[in-house]
């Protein structure tokens, strides 16, 4: 039984024992097993996630277009950056509900406006992209900006760069839920911190985050992270995961 679900059993039957009684006592609603776990930070990592990139290597990366092969981008003073047109990468490990914390930062040449400056992205399950995308006085389609679901859902805030440049997101994901022969039983759902701001509020992922047309919502099995090679010279840094 989940955590989250024999919580809620217990405290049902502590309220149903209860249930006619003239009088409650404290103890009637308060009960010890199972403990949460016990987490502690180190440099401000939680000690129960998993590292998927802390600035040395590609080991827990592959190509997107050629699983198995290693990843193609940079490494250059433990930070990583898009190696333009050699597509996109993805964790080796496959994942279901998770809160992913990753940084990034937009190129420190200003080239492109639009949708053309600073683009890459974070696909949730290799299917559903949170948009990164250097918007400092570039006006674009608002469910394109930084901290959107691509074409479906915009930020709730325009979240402009910190002095050194550098953005995070930290990202808590619920897949969706398909039963047996592939029906959907709910969609995804997603809430982002951009900066510790709130820019998205357990929203609703309609399905992939298509370019062109309609997002799909088709049955699916845990999937990567993946990072969008979109032709910039965007970097990542410190990249952490915790399977929930
Ligand atoms: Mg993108």
């Amino acid at each position: 039984m989940k955590k989250a679900a024999f919580y809620s059993l217990a405290l049902t039957l502590a309220t149903f024992y209860s249930y006619g009684q003239t009088k409650f006592v404290p103890e009637d609603t308060e009960y010890y097993s199972p403990k949460p776990p016990i987490i502690t930070l180190q440099k401000n990592i939680p000690s129960d996630a998993t590292i998927l990139f802390d600035g040395n290597n590609l080991e827990n990366w592959e190509s997107s277009s050629s699983p198995g092969s290693s990843a193609p981008w940079d490494i250059t003073n433990n930070i990583l950056t898009v190696k333009p047109k050699s597509g996109n990468i993805q964790t080796k490990e496959k994942f279901k509900d998770f809160q992913l914390h990753i940084e990034w930062r937009s190129p420190n040449i200003i080239k492109g406006n639009g949708q053309g400056r600073g683009n890459s992205g974070v696909f949730l399950q290799g299917l559903y992209e949170i948009q990164v995308l250097d918007n400092d006085d570039n006006p674009t389609y608002v469910n394109g900006q930084a901290g959107s679901i691509y074409k479906q859902t915009p930020p709730l805030v325009e979240v402009r760069s910190k002095e050194d440049k550098w953005h995070s997101y930290d990202i808590i994901y619920t897949a969706p839920r398909f039963n047996k022969d592939g029906m959907l039983i709910s969609k995804g759902k997603v809430t982002i911190l951009h900066n510790g701001i709130l820019v998205q509020n357990n929203t609703q992922i309609e399905g992939t985050t298509e370019y062109i047309g309609l997002p799909q919502m088709k049955a699916h099995e845990a999937g990567p992270i993946i990072l969008q090679d979109h032709g910039d010279l965007v970097s990542f840094r410190n990249i952490w995961i915790r399977p929930l």
